[in-house]
């Protein structure tokens, strides 16, 4: 068997067959020759217009371990619905790129499942080109009627380069939680934009949006969509609650040390023997975990912590009811019992004297009818909750971390409902 005939079979490019193969310094160079004659836009559009010709390589899936390149001669039309000179659309690639479809593909699956390094060592390809092919291949993956249908929506935003910058993503409650929308900032104006292009008569569509404690995106939603119900994630309430467990925790802290001052130690290593930081100030440094957790979820050593706050008294424990206290609003049996829950919620907070609870039952307070609102409507929290903490697992694994363009690509990629097919025949 020939060469050609070989690799013509191996390969099955579509709308081309193999014409030469050479063994280059950089690997196998598989030179291509169309079936078609006639070159197509893009855009769709068949002519015979052409402006110029040229050589173009894509780099295709591996062979073995070496680099295998795709070579053949590619078109300039004009085009005549475009109205100007485009390169012409080949079967095996997406146009403008340098890969061929099937390694795109592999590039983006592999983005869907593992991180940064793992894909570029295995592919031998820098991580420029992989947000490149991310944006080719949710471009083209992405379903275009993704706004349509959309009732029950809950709007986040998601912050990376370590939380100096922000992006707001808003995802369907219907749909398991997928993102249909994402875009730069975290403002109302961001969230304007996603209503804009919703279009007024999808936004009078709404029934539902699903918003954190801040003003900007429950200002955007009174502007363009104020039919809708807006209620507060439950998820949001609680992150919230948890910041002032953590800050009450952090104030407890410094309160202790000002009390019980260390006394001044001798420079040099401390001698054996020596008496450790005092046992009062080392618990409250320690409960970090036992005080924020789910109490379902704690180890031993955690519940004895606990048990610890509760048997000394401390504010801490108090903090870590408070903190109980308005979780159950969530895990009540019959939503009617709510409003006299919450109220009660907000009388014990407010008179407890703990600075950073009472600062939070003002935020909780002026969010009341909404927190409401998400009981009564039963909106799970727990896939927006989920899709935070998989936001935040992108950007972990270094996604993104450069422009906002990119992580976007990145969270319709992986959060979007895109399904991409590895090419295996
Ligand atoms: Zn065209």
């Amino acid at each position: 068997m020939r060469a050609e005939t070989a690799f013509n079979k191996m390969l099955a490019i579509p709308g081309a067959w193999v014409a030469s193969v050479t063994f280059a310094p950089e690997g196998v160079v598989v030179g291509l020759r169309r079936r078609r004659r006639r070159p197509v836009c893009p855009c769709g559009w068949k002519g015979r217009a052409i402006y110029d010709r040229s050589t173009r390589r894509w780099r295709h899936l591996d062979l073995g371990a070496t680099k295998l390149f795709l070579v053949a001669e590619i078109a300039r039309i004009h085009c005549r619905r475009c109205d100007r000179v485009r390169t012409e659309a080949v079967p095996w690639a997406r146009p403008g790129a340098r890969h061929s479809s099937d390694f795109e593909d592999v590039v983006a699956w592999l983005a869907q499942h593992c991180d940064k390094t793992t894909i570029t060592k295995l592919l031998r390809t820098t991580w420029e080109t992989v947000a490149a092919i991310v944006g080719r291949v949710v471009a083209a993956h992405l379903d275009t009627r993704r706004l349509e249908g959309l009732y029950r929506i809950g709007v986040d935003e998601v912050s990376y380069r370590k939380g100096h910058r922000y992006i707001t993503v808003v995802a369907d409650h219907d749909r398991a939680g997928q993102v249909v929308w994402a875009g730069d900032g975290h403002d109302s104006k961001a969230m304007e934009r996603f209503y804009n292009e919703l279009g007024p008569e999808r936004c009078a569509a709404l029934e539902a949006v699903s918003l954190d404690m801040g003003r900007a995106y429950a200002k955007a939603t009174t502007n363009k969509a104020p039919q809708a119900a807006q209620c507060v994630d439950p998820f949001h309430v609680v992150q919230k609650a948890n910041e002032a467990v953590d800050k009450a925790r952090r104030w407890a802290w410094n309160d202790e040390r000002r009390r019980h001052p260390r006394p001044k130690r001798p420079p040099g290593r401390p001698p054996r023997g020596s008496p450790p930081t005092p046992t009062h100030t080392r618990w409250v440094k320690h409960t970090r975990w036992a005080l924020l957790k789910d109490p379902d979820n704690l180890t031993d050593t955690q519940l004895e912590v606990l048990h610890q706050l509760r048997r000394s008294g401390s504010v801490l424990y108090r903090c870590w009811q408070l903190k109980e206290g308005l979780r159950d609003l969530f895990r009540l049996t019959d939503p009617a019992d709510a409003p006299a829950h919450l109220d009660w919620w907000l009388a014990w907070a407010c008179r407890s004297r703990i600075p950073a609870f009472v600062a939070f039952s003002k935020t909780v307070r002026a969010n009341r009818e909404r927190i409401l609102a998400a009981v009564e409507l039963g909106l799970s929290n727990s896939r927006l909750e989920g899709l935070n903490s998989k936001i935040r697992l992108i950007n972990h694994r270094g996604y993104g971390h450069h422009s906002a363009v990119a992580l976007i690509a990145m969270i319709y990629l992986c959060c979007g409902g895109i399904t991409i097919e590895l090419p295996l025949r």
